[in-house]
């Protein structure tokens, strides 16, 4: 077998052994041979991941845990293992590949008689196949081989009661996070025409004099406009100033022009995509919107004037800048730049001196303090992009219907498994023995995961969904035309939004000329995409 890891450092007495460098560590001599001399080692799994999930979880700091731990429990040598979550294009082929290769490092080594885990939530979605295709085997030889997790003290054990829990603790915050938008209860109201209970038409709509139904008028136009510009990146604030300066009267007669908040106010009123929502704001004092679940629906209520394309997009972005992104920065890649080596997210850095012409930006990687200057990425970023969007709008259209037609079988095989689950998950429950001494754990652990179970199931139906509305909706070719337009002719911020939609990461190699690679996104769904990424359903 090949055994690539020819990195080791020394931390606080423990030698880790790795495959890519450690920029921020020295690296050392190994004083042995950990095939040949009886020395006892533990190797290590983590699953990295720079999707959001682990922020607060940077490599280093899960390293240093993991070695912190191997040392309490005595090991002097740790073999890391690092399973990089790949794009959805790479996830057939790479899958696990680092799991399967630790199982044959630890056969192929007697010396190993351990594993560690960093916090197993972060393998929870595959910690079923490791116990019974990676521990199985590996216990068959050697039963004596221990795991540990860094966040469970003593060892870790899958038949533990609590272990278990913990599993289902972490499928809960998994569900959890996999929440999106379009996650809300559709409570049925025993009405067959229920009304907008007393407020006036929102804008862009009127009552007919002559049977009092509602039906769009003049401003339509306006709405979709403003829908459309921060579907290309501008800020509630543009969208407003735009409009001041084209003189267009405001929705309210009394009102001095058009403010954010107005803006703001269309731009997330599910009524222009046809819903009437009842109950959205906490109590009457307390405008702040309530949780999704939470708001009455009633769909198709009247003609809608957004598409769910154009509706999509920019309930993606209100999401996205949620944590303060000006999309109009000159640092257009942020957050979508990383250090090949470090696996760290490039942060930016403007050290253009005051009166100067000339501007100095770079991207710097907060590691190994290697940068580049923004003009020289960027122009290597928007030659790729027009390279790869070189071919006609309907092969990407055929492709993109292809996938969300994969997506939507493989959203139904999940729906039919859980629905399976949760029958089981009843009966175990109803079968359970009082006389159990873990019985009330073990009650509380089914009643959690038929309620998840069950929220589970009501986010892949409502996503399912929204990818027929997707499919069904003629803004599709509009928005993946959008890539295929010279790059160069956007602004800063639509080129922001436009490479946001396109562009799941890229990973810069100083170490290697600067070579760039992109990982570009199979779809502009960004957030259907993960999802689709997250439940491991494959798109080709
Ligand atoms: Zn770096």
């Amino acid at each position: 077998m090949h055994f690539m890891h020819k990195y080791t450092y020394l931390i606080n007495g423990v030698y880790l052994l790795t495959e890519t460098p450690r920029p921020n560590l020295k690296e050392v001599d190994l004083p042995c041979n950990i095939f040949k001399d009886h020395i006892s080692i533990i190797t290590s799994y983590i699953r990295w991941s720079d999707d959001g999930q682990t922020i607060g979880h940077s490599l280093h700091i899960q390293e240093s845990e993991i070695v912190a731990r191997a040392k309490r429990e005595g090991f002097k040598i740790v073999v890391s293992f690092i399973e990089e979550a790949k794009s959805a294009y790479h996830i057939p082929a790479q899958k696990r590949i680092q799991m399967q290769n630790m199982k044959n490092f630890i056969l192929n080594n007697e010396n190993v008689s351990a594993v560690i885990f960093y916090e197993e939530s972060r393998v929870t979605r595959l910690i079923e196949d490791f116990v019974l295709y990676v521990l199985g085997p590996i216990k068959e030889v050697r039963p004596n081989f221990k795991v540990y997790s860094t966040k469970i003290d003593g060892e870790w054990n899958e038949n533990n009661p609590y272990v278990q829990a913990r599993l289902s603790f972490a499928h809960e915050e998994s569900v959890e996070k996999s929440r999106r938008a379009y996650d809300y209860h559709t409570s049925v109201v025993n009405s067959s025409t229920p009304e907008r209970p007393g407020s006036r038409n929102p804008y862009g709509y009127s009552l007919t004099t002559k049977d009092n139904t509602i039906e769009t008028n003049e401003n339509k136009s306006i709405v979709i406009l403003i829908f459309y510009l921060y579907s290309y990146g501008y800020s509630d604030r543009k969208i407003a100033n735009l409009l001041n300066e084209a003189e267009i009267p405001p929705p309210s007669m009394d009102a001095k022009g058009w403010s954010d908040s107005t803006v703001r106010y269309i731009l997330n009123n599910r009524w222009y995509i046809g819903d009437l929502a009842w109950f959205t704001r906490t109590s009457f004092e307390n405008s702040k919107k309530k949780p999704e679940e939470e708001i009455f629906l009633f769909k198709n209520h009247h003609e809608p004037l957004i598409g769910a394309n154009l509706w999509n997009t920019t309930q993606f972005f209100r999401n996205y800048k949620q944590n303060k992104d000006h999309m109009d920065s000159p640092f257009i890649l942020r957050d979508l730049i990383y250090c090949n080596d470090c696996k760290e997210k490039l942060i930016t850095k403007n050290s253009t001196p005051a009166k100067s012409k000339k501007k100095y930006m770079y991207y710097c990687c907060p590691s190994c303090k290697k940068k580049i200057s923004t003009d020289k990425i960027h122009e290597s970023i928007f030659a790729d992009f027009s390279l790869r969007w070189g071919r006609e709008l309907k092969y990407y259209e055929k492709q993109t219907e292809r996938i969300l037609n994969r997506w939507k079988k493989g959203l139904e095989q999940k729906i039919n498994d859980l629905n399976e689950n949760l029958e089981k998950l009843k009966y175990l429950l109803s079968t359970l023995d009082k006389n159990n001494e873990y019985y009330q754990e073990l009650k509380e652990i089914f009643e959690m995961q038929i309620h998840s179970t069950s929220k589970e199931l009501q986010e892949y139906h409502n996503t399912r969904e929204q990818i027929d509305l997707l499919s069904k909706d003629e803004m599709q070719s509009e928005l993946i035309g959008r890539f295929k337009q010279d790059i160069h002719s956007y602004s800063n911020e639509e080129k922001r939004a436009i490479f946001l939609l396109a562009i799941e990461k890229i990973g810069i190699n100083f170490s290697k000329d600067n070579h760039i690679r992109i990982d570009y996104r199979l779809t502009p769904y960004v957030e259907i995409e993960d999802l689709m990424k997250q439940l491991d359903i494959e798109s080709a």
